[in-house]
């Protein structure tokens, strides 16, 4: 049996309870060591082989988890944050199911979660944005057309950057572009959850010059969006006047008491 685990932002303890437990019982752990704190793996049992993906190739790691499936072995391929952003595991699962070989994936707490809780923020604020677009910069890695983050930024919403920190020049061009205001408040979380976690706050017009100042040159995610800011519209979920399935609405003059 193969299990993709997210391993969490960083913080060795913000791995589920599920997915730690799977560590602990693996005979072989696959984890992706650009990104995965090492710190996660202490709990591994003894005699457990240890890979790191960053120096394999996809058909390597796919022949150390035929190898070990082979011999009935537990195994656990470890993904940095959840492994449904940027974590290339459909060409693992498929590679899997032309062997039928089962597999489950456990899910993890993304990047772009540890970083609104660096940033003390809310994605989605009434009035504000109710909208979070995940996208990255056209690197190494295209990115269609269609999907350019000059096009994304013309809604406004909030938008969270990931692997975009070498190209914030760019970045920031194209997000003004689109049509973000050069003052729209903006952050650069480096390592989120991580000992070492940085939160650079400025507008989107200084986003390249404050990760220099900074010299963040990778792992950050890039927060931009009026959510940032002081001013939002109060929720009407925990607004006294809103009724819901639990709880029945005051009047106004009610309310106001
Ligand atoms: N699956 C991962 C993302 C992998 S892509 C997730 O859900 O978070 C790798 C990129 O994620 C990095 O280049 C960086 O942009 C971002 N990233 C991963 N961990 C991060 C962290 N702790 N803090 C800030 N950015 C992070």
């Amino acid at each position: 049996m193969i299990v993709f685990v997210g391993a969490g932002p960083g913080a060795e303890d913000l791995i589920t309870v599920r997915g730690q437990q799977y560590l602990k019982e693996a005979d072989i752990i696959i984890y992706a060591g650009s990104l995965v704190n090492p710190g996660l793996l202490q709990v591994k049992k003894e005699g457990c082989e240890v890979y790191n993906s960053a120096y394999m190739t996809l058909e390597e790691v796919l022949e150390v988890m035929y190898a070990g499936e082979k011999e009935g072995k537990r195994i656990v391929r470890l993904h940095t944050g959840d492994p449904c952003l940027y974590g290339a595991i459909r060409e693992q699962m498929d590679a899997l199911e032309e062997r039928q070989i089962p597999y489950e994936v456990c899910p993890g707490v993304s990047s772009f979660c540890g970083a609104a809780a660096a940033l003390h923020a809310e994605y989605t604020l009434p009035d504000i944005s109710q909208s979070v677009v995940i996208t990255r910069m056209a690197g190494r890695t295209p990115v269609p057309d269609k999907e350019s983050i000059r096009s994304f930024a013309a809604h406004q919403a909030t938008m969270v950057i990931f692997l975009s920190t070498g190209m914030l020049g760019k970045l920031q061009e194209e997000l003004m572009a689109g049509g973000y205001p050069a003052d729209t408040p903006a952050a650069i979380v480096y390592k989120a959850t991580w000992p070492e976690e940085k939160v650079l706050r400025c507008m989107v017009s200084e986003l390249e010059k404050t990760a220099a100042d900074a010299q963040v040159t990778k792992t950050a995610l890039i927060v931009v969006g009026r959510i940032l800011e002081g001013e939002y519209e109060r929720s009407l979920l925990y607004h006294p006047e809103f009724t819901t399935e639990f709880r029945q609405g005051k009047q106004e003059e009610q309310a106001d008491e």
